[in-house]
């Protein structure tokens, strides 16, 4: 069975290329009914903090991606990683080093560009001092990593040195944990970004000196900006949770994000299902992907069309209590429920829909906007009296109500349009509203008259 992990290092929070790496991670588990497990590596003990570990995962929270058993922390599993350690002192893969910085240091010195050779590595009258713990890296040959992103990369073992297993005060180096922590894990596929492919050639040394098997290993190009460089704060948001702020669905994250570097055929828009069933590894490519907000936009404008009212109401309401609002009054839930199906088609984003919901959201007097308030006339208080007085039996079907609007501007000799400023006015108190109609509908009788009557008394 397939298992993946996700393995955040807790020192800062879930930048938006850590989130497609767990995404990515999360798909291709689920979509072979495998395991997808959390691993914090949280060894840097003075970069690491218990606020980041919470923030990340409440991104992975927020993302929708549900990961098995609990978060394993590797700092609590640093003796299992020194017993492998001495594992393989005593089956001769590694060795006791006790060669000082000062000494590594000459010998560099010496030695320019070359990788450190320990005097150690075959010695056999041993001092009885500090030591570090070296793997007895092959010298000569090639170390080839069969990646299934990047094909075959081939590296020189003479290009390596004898890599530090358990350092002098007896704590594990990241490349060893990283190894045995996986092995333990059961991980079958390493999905992570390029920028560790240079350490897989390290580690599978390490699982090849152990006798462990390799995990498959995939190593995604990294996300680039608009501009082709490196996405970095300069580009505008890279959190996840700047995302989420934005106002764009979570839905529509997973979306955008299996094809920031996945691709499956010409498939733009697609829903967990389908992303769960076709991700697959031959479908990364191997330039780096660009952030691209208008695409971002429309995968977002898609979701919330896509949404039914009630997983939308639940998700407008989420964002709002992430800003802080107070939550939403049962009036104004219902007002709301009834102008989504309106709403959520046009809408690109989460709070560009509630600025269209503004109206269903506040209460009477309506307070009339400068540039509303112009369209509010006598001539034209006089239509919303004359089409208040029409609507007043009406059942409030939506013809019903525009074929009262239509008949009111024929009497009066003007076309529709300048009825529905003076309306727009009075329902929503400014210009920019969906439709008079949709608005009527959502409002209701007795809340739409109230508020034609308020600007004709
Ligand atoms: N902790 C590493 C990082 O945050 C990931 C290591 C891995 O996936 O092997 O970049």
């Amino acid at each position: 069975p397939v298992v993946t992990r996700f393995a955040p290092s807790p020192t800062g929070y879930l930048h938006i290329g850590g989130a497609r790496t767990a995404l990515f991670n999360w798909l291709y588990a689920r979509g072979r009914g495998g395991r997808f497990l959390l691993r914090i590596e949280d060894t840097d003990r003075a970069r690491s903090t218990p606020e980041a570990t919470e923030a990340i995962l409440k991104g992975l929270k927020w993302l929708g991606l549900d990961w098995d058993g609990e978060p394993i922390s590797q700092f609590a599993r640093k003796d299992r990683h020194a017993e492998v350690a001495h594992q393989m002192l005593a089956a001769g893969t590694a060795y006791k080093c006790f060669s000082t910085p000062e000494e590594i240091a000459v010998w560099r010195d010496a030695n320019p560009r070359q990788p450190f050779q320990s005097p150690w590595r075959n010695a056999t009258d041993l001092p009885d001092a500090p030591f570090a713990i070296r793997l007895k890296a092959p010298r000569t040959g090639e170390t080839v990593i069969q990646d299934a992103v990047q094909g075959d990369v081939r590296v020189a073992n003479d290009q390596l040195d004898d890599m530090v297993l358990l350092r002098s005060d007896g704590t594990p180096t990241y490349m060893l944990a990283v190894v045995v922590d996986d092995h333990d894990m059961g991980v079958t596929h390493v999905i992570r970004g390029d920028d560790h492919l240079t350490n897989t050639a390290r580690q599978i040394q390490i699982y090849d000196a152990m006798g462990w098997p390799r995990p498959v290993f995939a190593h995604i190009p990294l996300i680039h900006g608009e501009d082709g460089k490196k996405l970095s704060k300069r580009h505008g948001a890279v959190g996840l949770h700047e995302f989420a702020a934005l106002g764009y669905p979570a839905s529509a994250m997973r979306n955008y994000l299996a094809r920031l570097g996945w691709s499956h055929g010409d498939d733009e828009l697609f829903d967990d299902d389908q992303a769960r069933e076709w991700f697959d590894l031959p479908g990364i490519g191997r330039a780096p992907a660009r952030l691209d907000f208008k695409k971002l936009e429309h995968v977002s404008s898609h979701h919330i069309g896509a949404m039914d009212d009630q997983a939308l109401l639940k998700t407008l309401e989420d964002f709002l209590k992430e800003t802080g609002a107070p939550a939403l009054t049962e009036r104004q839930r219902e007002r709301l429920t009834l102008a989504l199906p309106a709403l959520k088609e046009k809408a690109k984003t989460l709070p560009a829909l509630l600025d269209q919901a503004r109206f269903a959201l506040i209460d009477r007097p309506v307070e009339v906007d400068e540039k509303a308030a112009r369209s509010l006339d006598t001539v034209s208080r006089g239509m919303l009296k004359s089409l208040t007085a029409a609507l007043q039996h009406a059942s409030w079907q939506r013809d019903e109500l525009e074929q009262a609007a239509k008949t009111v501007a024929d009497e009066n000799g003007v076309g529709l349009g300048k009825i529905a400023g003076p309306l727009r006015a009075a329902l929503a108190g400014r210009t920019a509203t969906p439709s008079v109609f949709d608005m009527m509908t959502a409002l209701g009788r007795d809340e739409s008259l109230a508020r034609l009557q308020d600007q004709t008394e």
